[in-house]
């Protein structure tokens, strides 16, 4: 079984085919999902699918690029949020200056990131982070903001080998999708070759991010075995390890589970 640990199946997308395409999952070989938010608006989705579905969990965050719609009263309202019933974790949050490269919109992305960071400590939740172009803020906010034991996953990672190194010695997982079957993501290969297996999650990213051969395609969970498949010739490991390992990973973050 595979645990599809970030997709967006509230996404318009999916407008046609939701119903349907969740209630195929289980069939298709994926045991569990976190549906990630990224607006306010994603929130009451996500959580309406996590009550819809038994095999779905929601994350609940703004993600930086949306930071904007935030405020005191809307972040007491996300608070609340995040105490509902299936929700698993805070996210995605975290920072992106590539789409945004202003240092207002940035400082504005920093202080929300804290923001719930901080909220993540309080209800002891883990985290789902975003971080693009923006390494070095990442880690220094990470840092400066102790989580305490909440932990996280560095979602869609992007970055060198020796820094995933870093994020998982701070107690950070790394999530991995369909780029990596990608034929020019030798960075991202080689960062799967060099961390430990005990530290990877699957992930889509869906409905971005489609695998080779579906690269520009809508993506779904069911095309994660391609991702499970480069990840097992990465690391030398079966098909069925990596599914296992990276089964006991989410289970471990997002449930507590050993
Ligand atoms: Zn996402």
């Amino acid at each position: 079984m595979i645990f599809e640990t970030h997709a967006h199946y509230d996404d318009e997308s999916f407008q046609k085919d939701r119903e349907e395409l969740l209630s195929s999952l289980p069939e298709k070989g994926i045991g569990r999902v976190v549906n990630v938010s990224s607006t306010l608006a994603s929130v009451i989705e996500s959580r309406k699918l996590a009550e819809r579905f038994d095999f779905v969990s929601a994350a609940v965050g703004i993600h930086p690029t949306e930071t904007a719609e935030l405020n005191e009263e809307r972040f007491s309202w996300l608070e609340e949020q995040a105490k509902g019933a299936k929700v698993v974790a805070i996210g995605e949050i975290g920072l992106d200056y590539y789409w945004e490269k202003e240092e207002e919109q940035q400082r504005r992305q920093r202080i929300w990131f804290v923001r719930q960071l901080a909220l993540a400590k309080e209800l002891r939740l883990p985290v789902v982070i975003h971080s693009r172009d923006a390494a070095a803020d990442t880690v220094r906010l990470l840092k400066e903001t102790d989580t305490g034991n909440a932990s996280g996953v560095i979602h869609c990672y992007s970055y060198s080998p020796e820094l995933a190194k870093e994020f998982i010695k701070m107690g950070y997982y790394i999530g991995i999708g369909g780029v990596v079957t990608f034929k020019n993501a030798k960075k991202l290969k080689e960062t799967v070759r060099q961390i430990p297996p005990e530290r990877m999650l699957l992930e889509t990213d869906c409905p971005y991010m489609a695998p080779e051969p579906y690269r520009g395609i809508r993506n779904d969970s069911s095309y994660l075995p391609f991702v499970v498949k480069e990840l097992a010739e990465l690391t030398g490991m079966t098909e069925e390890e990596i599914e296992r390992v990276t089964w006991e990973n989410a289970m471990r973050l997002f449930f507590g589970e050993n």
